[in-house]
């Protein structure tokens, strides 16, 4: 198989910082879409993966899952792209197609295992998948997304991610007018979190460690804001919301969060902190509440998105650094300082 030299970024063990890395990425088969990438976001799951904290990275590791960029070459039987395209790869790059989840558009559950973009063993091609923090990507069309020529590029690329993550819960549990729905935690998800909902209708309020982060929340959307730290506006919050969703990367206290869901509340986590959550049960029978959780989103799901957010210019408000910059950008991201998501520039690389 003839293959194409792809210059990435990679960490070559748990403690390392990221380095220059070149790779071959196969040519593009009859049902692939070839693209340069252009952007790419900088998600809390590419550190965890990278520092191995949810255990099971596999070395050298090119992260990256929030791509965008313009279509270089299709294969032959590709009918939704042309070269010139802009093109979008979110978590996924394949799955068995076959299962009922896949047929539901469901990929992120395939009960044969989906194929992450990174980090997953690559079942069709061998080998290991290789992210976003890279010149180019080959991956078949079913799993490329269109996107739109009407909003920045770099704006888009943490819609890939930060974007279904949030839109899929909120459109799953139908969130919207009358209901009240606090965030906890303003990064990348929950930036993307307080957008949606705002934009559903919804009333919302930033639930932050961060009392800089104020001003900021409501010109995203938030109409309330609440400094978790501070002990009297936490029990003014008690048994208020009908959701919270929870976007947390660190260790914390889940029951805080749970005692503010008003009767019938839902819980839901897209956070993964490495260690287990521990909950008392008397928080979750009090006001019959729920926990619950969600991944990414499928396919047709993630392209829905990226057209509503088209449609009603709801785009990641970013900060866009150099490749060069990644490991301070880690850095900035455990310390909670990011605004609201980094985004590579891939020219730099
Ligand atoms: P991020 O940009 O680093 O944002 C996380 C935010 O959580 C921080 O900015 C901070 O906000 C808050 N926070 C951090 N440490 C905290 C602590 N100890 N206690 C309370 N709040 C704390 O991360 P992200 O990229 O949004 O990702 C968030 C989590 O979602 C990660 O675990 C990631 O792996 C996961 N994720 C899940 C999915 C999925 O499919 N479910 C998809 C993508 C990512 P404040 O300063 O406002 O407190
Ligand atoms: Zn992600
Ligand atoms: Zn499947």
């Amino acid at each position: 198989m003839n293959m194409t030299a792809t210059k990435g970024y990679a960490a070559q063990n748990a403690t390392a910082p990221l380095g220059p890395f070149t790779f071959d990425r196969r040519e593009a088969g009859a049902h692939d879409v070839q693209f340069e990438i252009l952007y790419c976001g900088v998600c809390h799951s590419d550190l965890h993966q990278v520092r191995n904290e949810w255990k099971g990275t596999t070395y050298p590791i090119v992260p990256g899952h929030e791509i965008v960029g313009r279509v270089t070459k299709v294969g032959a039987a590709v009918t939704k792209f042309k070269t010139g395209d802009l093109a979008g790869v979110g978590c996924l790059v394949d799955s068995c197609r076959e299962c009922d989840n896949c047929k539901n558009g469901l990929e992120q559950f395939c009960r044969n295992g989906a194929t992450g973009t990174y980090n997953a063993k690559d079942k069709k091609h061998g080998g290991i998948t290789y992210g976003g923090y890279s010149n180019q990507i080959v991956v078949d069309e079913s799993f490329v997304l269109k996107v739109s020529e009407k909003l920045p590029l770099q704006n888009v690329a943490p819609l890939l991610c930060a974007g279904i993550t949030t839109y899929s819960p909120l459109r799953h549990w139908k969130v919207g007018k009358g209901h009240k729905v606090g965030v906890v935690g303003l990064g990348g998800l929950g930036h993307m979190a307080v957008k949606f909902a705002a934009s559903f209708g919804a009333e919302v309020t930033m639930l932050s460690t961060s009392a800089s982060k104020e001003e900021d929340a409501r010109r995203l959307g938030a109409h309330h804001f609440a400094l978790t730290k501070d002990a009297e506006q936490v029990k003014a919050l008690n048994s208020t919301f009908d959701f919270i969703v929870d976007t947390v990367s660190a260790p914390h206290d889940y029951n805080q969060y749970l005692n503010m869901l008003n009767v019938n509340g839902v819980m839901i986590c897209v956070g993964v902190p490495p260690t287990p959550m521990e909950i008392t049960g008397f928080n979750l029978l009090k006001n019959r509440r729920s926990i619950a959780g969600s991944s990414i989103g499928g396919l047709p799901e993630t392209q829905e998105m990226l057209d509503y957010c088209a449609e009603h210019s709801i785009v990641s408000d970013v900060e866009v650094i150099n490749m060069d910059y990644i490991n301070t950008a880690y850095e900035r991201m455990l310390a909670g300082d990011v605004k609201y998501r980094f985004v590579i520039d891939i020219a730099s690389l």
